[in-house]
């Protein structure tokens, strides 16, 4: 039997490599995370530049066997958009505008196809929406049945995008961290557990949009800043940027900034207090919905790129959120509050970004209005 994609992901607990057949969430020796470690990932000498729609354009890259099809919806290819921010030109990463409305569908592409391909009908995932939607959309174009475990809080807009693509919505009364018991208790009866999160082949697909951006400015960027939940993103963007650099095509390393809501910042605590400081941290109500996280599984990951990247992590009140989303849209750029903690953090930042400096734009504006 042939795997489903090379072997490549491994433990971050124990270091044993991935089964490479099958879906397991955690590690099968010590219940570990599994991770995307760069040098499993293999760069052409080119990309293709317009022959092949969404991600198939880096299809080599992927953590995907490049025998099984990649059911793209045309995700990736994302506009860089430049905005000034005081004086300081900044240039936005409109990942809003991927065929679900967020970035999560680099990542969803990867797995879906992994699932397609493994002859999976059934899948089940927890989200506050935008992973879920994004699942919800690559499933329909599967033909996979997706039950998504969401919180009853969660936004109405990405609710009915999950069920406008045909996916159960189960809403889950609670914070977050209650979705996420009820779906592993699904799991633990026996559903594929279809995870943003734990299923580390949406690292490769995060990747690419290191790839995108280096090509878009012609030149590897000073600085990139992102929102931070379960760390994911982060991740993927230091993968994507760590493998440019070992292969000759950007001198350094940016530096890798990441922004948590005030109201819940677990992998901030830790940043500027120590692993004593995680117990402290509320899942408190904040408007940036989409990384009110309060166990992240990347955030060891997130503090090792922020480290090795010489970046920060900072934190942002929901008022200046709030201020910074209608900002951005007064010039044009429509975001969910999630992706405009960023804006604010630049300031805050100032004095170590360097340029060129990156914002990534996570998700659409229309995702969190009612
Ligand atoms: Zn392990």
């Amino acid at each position: 039997m042939t795997a489903d994609f090379p072997p490549t992901f491994r433990c971050l607990g124990c270091g044993k490599a991935h089964p490479g057949v099958g879906f397991p969430h955690q590690c099968l020796a010590c219940g570990g995370v599994y991770t995307l470690p760069g040098e499993a990932i293999t760069l052409p000498d080119s990309w293709d530049p317009a022959g092949a729609g969404g991600l198939q354009r880096f299809r080599t890259a992927l953590p995907l066997a490049v025998s099984i099809p990649l059911a793209t919806l045309g995700e990736g290819n994302t506009p860089l958009v430049t905005v000034a921010h005081g004086r300081q030109p900044v240039h936005c990463k409109l990942e809003s505008l991927n065929p679900t409305g967020s970035y999560k569908d680099r990542g969803t592409v990867v797995l879906a196809s992994a699932l397609a391909h493994a002859g999976v009908r059934q899948v089940v995932e927890d989200s506050s929406g935008n992973a879920g939607a994004s699942l919800a959309g690559y499933a329909a174009r599967l033909g996979i049945a997706a039950r998504i475990f969401v919180p009853e809080s969660a936004s109405g807009p990405k609710r009915r995008q999950i069920t406008a693509y045909g996916a159960e919505v189960v809403a889950v009364p609670g914070p977050r961290s209650q979705a996420a018991e009820a779906v592993l208790a699904a799991v633990r009866q026996g559903a594929v557990y279809a995870s943003h999160v734990y299923q580390p082949h949406a690292l490769g697909g995060y990747a690419t949009i290191a790839y995108e951006i280096v090509e878009q400015l012609g030149q590897g960027p000073g600085s990139v800043i992102a929102p931070v939940g379960h760390g994911s993103l982060l991740r993927g963007l230091q993968l994507g940027f760590e493998v440019l650099l070992r292969n000759g095509r950007i001198e350094r390393l940016p530096r890798l900034f990441g922004v948590q809501a005030a109201a819940c910042a677990p992998v901030w605590a830790v940043y500027h207090g120590g692993a004593a400081a995680l117990s402290l941290v509320a899942e408190g109500e904040t408007l940036a919905e989409g990384i009110r996280v309060r166990n992240p599984l990347r955030g060891d990951e997130v503090l090792r790129a922020i480290e090795r990247s010489q970046g920060a992590l900072t934190i942002v009140e929901d008022e200046r959120t709030e201020a910074a989303q209608q900002q951005l849209a007064a010039v044009g750029i429509d975001l969910e509050p999630t992706s405009a903690v960023v804006w604010p953090a630049l300031d805050d930042l100032a004095a170590a970004l360097e340029p060129p400096v990156v914002a990534v734009i996570t998700g659409a504006g229309w995702k969190a209005r009612p």
